[in-house]
């Protein structure tokens, strides 16, 4: 779960994490080590007076603590993290590949009934829930994988102590990771998840678990990382809880019309499938909308050059699982496509590249100094940069989609 948003805040992380402690680990000495870990060792007896006023025993603390070091990887990773971004359709074709489909179909064979009770309970597409499953741990593959999988109170202490912007992150959830030793549903050695404290078959972080994890299987622990019936039916609980519409899908892919006013996909204005409709929008493949009166929205990926969405209301809620466009899109896509559903039909501009939060920020101070005000120059693509974008692309004759690429910064910089 949420190595997107990580992938994105991290990179601010990476920027304002502690100059000092991070200099010291990196530089890899081992009186720097002793240094650091020293420091950590500290850390965690300083920590105590907080964990105990949140019901924490001596005895769990301990326990939860015995022959926890800082870890290194876990620090590094935040660092590591930051530059790369995937453009969506490498995401997509990495999420939803052949071995995924084909191990989603057989998880579908292999616990039809355990997700026939699930969708009664929770009203959720058992196929949402499984592609869940499949993007978030494989089905359960990297659970075994010891490069991913580690002690979670080791993790999440190691990113409190060190982890700069996350280090507010660390301690929330680590306070809610002792909760749950405290509670008993889980051994201080079963609490294992990933660098960033992601656990279980789906990939709880420790307050979500706390807020909405459930024991399906009625043993009495909440055991997302052993039950497959609990780490599910958390999955659907949760998504309940957020709003799934039972019997609804996420969204279509759609093609839009010759001369399409692009400033209409700016991600948030809803109106409805009769509506977009009347513009000119149609399904990609197939008949017309059903349930014409649904709101949707229309979001382009990788902009007029890639394929189009109309988004419903159940895309909204996958994103409250991970708060990125591309999560929610291959969960969705993987689910049709675990149903029986087709690929995608249009192409992806594949010659082109996303921008870095950096390049963002370059092409704002380009646009901004051009005379296209852009709103405050942060690297984020917010709707001022966005209009900005679309009035330099109207005025050199582009297609105003509001799509930034390392081709548009090109030409925005003159040097194309
Ligand atoms: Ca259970």
């Amino acid at each position: 779960m949420r190595e997107l948003i990580f992938g994105r805040t991290l990179e601010v992380m990476r920027r304002l994490a502690a100059g000092l402690l991070v200099a010291v680990i990196a530089a890899g000495a081992g009186s720097g080590d002793a240094l650091a870990d020293r420091g950590f060792d500290t850390w965690v007896r300083d920590f105590w007076p907080q964990a105990h006023s949140a019901g924490i025993s001596r005895a769990v603390y301990q326990r939860a603590f015995a022959g926890v070091t800082l870890d290194r990887e876990v620090v590094n990773k935040t660092d590591r993290q930051a530059e790369f971004v995937k453009p969506v359709w490498e995401y997509l074709n990495s999420a939803v590949s052949d071995k995924r489909l084909v191990n989603g179909r057989a998880m579908l064979d292999e616990h039809a009934r355990l997700l026939d009770r699930i969708e009664a309970k929770y009203g959720v597409d058992r196929h949402v829930v499984v592609a869940i499953w499949g993007m978030e741990s494989s089905y359960g593959a990297v659970l075994d994988n010891p490069k991913i999988v580690r002690n979670v109170i080791q993790s999440l202490a190691s990113l409190a102590y060190a982890g700069g912007r996350y280090q507010r992150f660390g301690r929330t959830q680590l306070i809610a990771a002792l909760k749950i030793l405290q509670r008993g549903d889980i051994s201080a050695d079963g609490l294992t998840g990933s660098w960033a404290g992601a656990m279980g078959h789906t990939q709880f972080i420790p307050a979500t678990y706390n807020g909405y994890a459930v024991d399906f299987d009625g043993d009495g622990r909440r055991d997302i990382w052993n039950s497959i019936a609990d780490a599910l039916g958390s999955t659907a609980a949760y998504l309940n809880r957020f709003g799934w519409v039972s019997g609804k899908t996420w969204g279509y892919e759609v093609s839009l019309p010759e001369g399409f006013d692009y400033s209409l996909a700016d991600g948030r204005s809803e109106r409805s499938l009769g509506k977009w409709a009347a513009l000119g929008v149609r399904r990609a493949k197939g008949s017309a909308f059903p349930r014409p009166e649904d709101d949707a929205w229309l979001l382009l990926p990788a902009g007029a050059g890639g394929a189009a969405f109309l988004m419903l209301k159940n895309f909204s809620v996958i994103k409250r699982y991970n708060n990125a466009d591309a999560y929610a899109l291959a969960v969705g896509h993987l689910a049709d496509r675990l149903r029986g559903g087709e690929a995608f039909v249009a192409d992806w501009p594949e010659s082109e590249r996303p921008l870095t939060s950096d390049q963002t920020k370059l092409l704002q101070e380009v646009l901004s100094r051009r005379g296209y005000p852009v709103g405050a120059i942060d690297g984020k693509l917010g709707p001022n940069t966005r209009a900005a974008i679309r009035k330099f692309q109207r005025s050199v004759g582009l297609t105003p989609d509001g799509y930034p690429s390392t081709g548009l910064l090109g030409r925005a910089r003159g040097d194309s």
